[in-house]
């Protein structure tokens, strides 16, 4: 009679014990999928002139003149050394801004712990972007109002989930209609030249819903302006993504 009383008092503690573990595990899953930081401007500038991911370093001369607005002698090299002083420090209530405003976006599923960089005017021209696990944020964000705020985080969130996640977004896509053709710079080497670095795509090109290939490339040639692009949303299905799903 004893052995079964301490039989069963061992298998209610095994139960609870696992009933523990599993729930903080979970806690801590939760917390990490929302963790959040904040670079200062040294840790940015060296983000900046480490290039790991090779983004500026992949750029080309049209990307530069679009970027710098001239066009005498600019390599990437400069560009890289010109935006790592462009990186800004957070004040304490723009954390707070960014700390209560990712609290309101709905969560995506398998997501990296997020950082948040403040830019100027000059990187990428002050707009907001992505970058590995990092969001780009210009200090002219904090200047819109919440709703613009908010739509422009989500748009940024999506971009990362898209990185972090890229065969769920192929699949996504495709049941809207997009289609993987394949490598730009292999499949169109002339046109690769006119492309306009956009480090929240992938470097694929991708067929429309209506049969139209998506070419990632200025409008002008030599561009003026990095905006010089045809239409922003159909660029690539990535930001047909991130437009239609952050307003
Ligand atoms: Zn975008």
């Amino acid at each position: 009679m004893i052995l079964i009383l301490i039989l069963v008092l061992i298998l209610v503690l095994i139960l609870l014990l696992s009933f523990f573990c599993v729930k903080s595990q979970k806690s801590n899953f939760i917390n990490r999928s929302q963790s959040i930081s904040f670079y200062n401007s040294a840790q940015a500038s060296k983000f900046i002139l480490d290039d790991d991911d090779n983004y500026i370093k992949n750029m080309s001369n049209y990307d530069l003149i679009a970027r710098l607005n001239y066009t005498n002698n600019v390599t990437t090299n400069i560009y890289k050394i010109m935006s790592s002083k462009d990186m800004k420090e957070f004040t304490k209530l723009e954390k707070n801004i960014l700390m209560k405003l990712t609290k309101s976006i709905s969560k995506l599923p398998n997501m990296p712990n997020i950082n948040f960089i403040k830019i100027g005017n000059l990187y990428e021209c002050g707009f907001p972007h992505t970058r590995q696990n990092i969001i780009f944020i210009p200090y002219a964000f904090f200047l819109k109002d919440k709703t613009d705020q908010l739509n422009t985080l989500m748009h940024e969130y999506i971009h990362i989930y898209q990185r972090y996640n890229q065969k769920e977004t192929e699949l996504f896509l495709n049941k809207y209609g997009f289609k993987k053709i394949g490598n730009f710079s292999n499949l169109f080497p002339k046109e690769y030249k006119w492309r306009r670095s956009n480090p929240d795509i992938d470097e694929n090109i991708w067929q429309s819903p209506n049969g139209e290939l998506m070419f990632p490339i200025f409008s002008v040639i030599p561009p003026t302006n990095i905006t010089n692009i045809k239409n922003d949303k159909m660029e690539h299905p990535y930001e047909w993504m991130a437009y239609t799903f952050s307003s």
